[in-house]
């Protein structure tokens, strides 16, 4: 099957758009995996489903239509005929995804779509970012990288790509995010056999070459 590099690490750590140059650099294609939790949280909330409710959103999942690209150039997510590129990335989703993530049924569905994807045909590797990709959705891949920097960094990363919003608000925002997070899935601490690579003081291309030399 194809090479799979697995990537977890916390909000804001660069896991996305580090991984998504590794790939390009690699030839190999590119899965973000929170794309889908995301997508997940905003479909259910388009229907006014309320996240909390583990049961209607378990439901939803039945009608739950959902693909994305794994070219690295072209990271289009589309829901049934609706592109939500753009949608998944509001601040109501960031703040309503932790909840859906926590609900095991959805984990299960979810990670069964993402084994489909890492060991289809059409690609002879692929690079896949998220939480539990080193330890629970491709444990043997034959590379597996934590993505950490330290949390001040990551706020101001992140605000640097959200206009309009303060270095302290995002770090707030983020640590709430990891905090609940961190109840469903330890992605601060690299399991046996995984590397850590520390971008604290790494510019991009220095963590892109990092993940590339593991
Ligand atoms: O990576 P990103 O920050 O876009 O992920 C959004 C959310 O999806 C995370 O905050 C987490 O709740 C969930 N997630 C997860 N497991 C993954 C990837 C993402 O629980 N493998």
């Amino acid at each position: 099957g194809p090479f799979v590099v697995a990537v977890d690490g916390p909000a804001g750590s660069g896991k996305s758009s580090v991984s998504k140059a590794a790939a390009a650099k690699l030839g190999f294609a590119f899965l973000d995996t929170g794309a889908a939790y995301r997508a997940l949280t905003w479909f259910a909330t388009q229907r006014g489903i309320d996240v909390t409710d583990a049961g209607a959103v378990i439901d939803a999942i039945a009608d739950f239509d959902y693909r994305i690209d794994t070219e690295p150039g072209r990271q289009r997510v589309f829901v049934g005929e609706t592109d939500v590129t753009g949608a998944i990335r509001d601040p109501e989703v960031s703040a309503r995804v932790s909840a859906v993530a926590r609900i095991a049924e959805v984990r299960l569905r979810l990670n069964e779509i993402f084994r489909g994807i890492l060991t289809g045909d059409g690609h002879d590797g692929i690079v896949a970012e998220g939480r539990d990709i080193t330890t629970v959705v491709a444990p043997d891949a034959p590379a597996r990288i934590l993505l950490t920097a330290s949390p001040e960094v990551r706020a101001a990363r992140r605000a640097g790509e959200l206009d309009g919003h303060s270095v302290a608000e995002v770090a707030a925002q983020l640590h709430a995010r990891d905090h609940a997070d961190l109840q469903v899935v330890d992605f601060m601490t690299a399991a046996d056999g995984v590397t850590t690579v520390d971008s604290t003081d790494l510019n991009f291309d220095e963590t892109v070459d990092a993940v590339i030399d593991v």
